[in-house]
């Protein structure tokens, strides 16, 4: 499981930051695999070794969650180059220039204050690096515990005295519409659904969340023409997907959906349920040998 492809910033938050994996570090990682006898495939390749009950060691589908403008702009030339198929989620609210990017807008109120101090009064310490990054995760507590529905007027509220962009983002973080026809004429490539809201499950109705997967489906037949048969759970750990939401999805006809439970694929995995591993620009040698490991 990837986010961002492009390289991380060492002055930025690393919350943020380890999102990105660079296309030098995708690189090295293939290679490594490659020569541990990894081999990568397609979801729909995944999905066909679970089903049929074939050999699934050391079979690895690479995705991207969310739908970053990056993973077309510097993954697709990695990916082609090592001839590697990849997966990205894409969430339509992006695509649309609709999202709130309240991490990216945090981390810019935090690089360039000493001090935050929110409009209840508190306050925060931004003078060192170090006290960044704990501002960083101590505000986005606060943030997710705010009312998400009306998160960008309360952002307003919280950061009264700064002057926040809640825009910030919309006009070059997320994939195009036409970046995802091309994409969809990769033979590498899979497009797949991560919802058009990117909503918490917890706390919507089946038809709340329903409505929302499909609005994404019509979104992206309508704008590409591409039918997206794979589903990646927007807040996919193992607390916050339940039984009922992968019965759920099974209604809606996806042939996989993946969760961001830390895991491998195993003979008898439920192709509803796939676990995934995080890979970052530190750790994916680490993830490498863990599969060489286990599988
Ligand atoms: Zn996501």
């Amino acid at each position: 499981m990837l986010h961002r492809v492009d390289t991380p910033n060492v002055g930025g938050i690393w919350y943020n930051e380890h999102l990105k994996m660079s296309p030098e570090m995708i690189e090295k990682m293939v290679i490594y695999a490659r020569t541990h006898r990894c081999e990568f495939v397609s979801l729909d390749e995944m999905a066909d070794a679970i089903r049929k009950k074939k050999d699934v060691r050391r079979l690895i589908a690479i995705t991207l969650d969310d739908g970053y403008r990056d993973n077309y702009v510097n993954g697709t030339p990695v990916f082609r180059r090592l001839n590697i198929p990849y997966t990205i989620y894409v969430c339509t609210k992006m695509v649309e220039g609709e999202m709130l990017y309240w991490w990216e807008i945090l981390e810019q109120v935090i690089l360039h204050n000493n001090q935050i101090v929110l409009n209840d009064g508190r306050t925060f310490d931004c003078s060192t690096k170090e006290k960044k990054e704990q501002a960083f995760l101590d505000i986005r507590e606060i943030i997710l515990k705010l009312r998400q529905d009306k998160l960008g007027e309360q952002l307003k509220e919280l950061f009264a005295s700064y002057d926040i962009d809640l825009q910030l983002g919309n006009d070059h973080l997320a994939l195009t519409w036409e970046q995802i026809k091309e994409l969809g004429k990769e033979p590498l490539a899979t497009i797949g659904n991560h919802s058009y809201s990117h909503l918490a499950f917890t706390g919507c109705t089946d038809d709340e969340i329903c409505t929302d997967i499909k609005h994404a489906a019509d979104e992206m037949r309508t704008n590409t023409g591409i039918e997206m048969q794979h589903f990646a759970f927007p807040f996919g750990e193992a607390t916050a997907v339940s039984q009922h939401d992968i019965d759920l999805v099974k209604r809606l006809d996806f042939k996989t959906s993946a969760t961001t439970k830390d895991g491998f694929v195993c003979y008898g995995t439920n192709p509803l349920e796939l676990p995934r591993l995080f890979v970052t620009e530190k750790n994916w040698k680490q993830v490498i040998d863990r599969i060489v490991a286990n599988c």
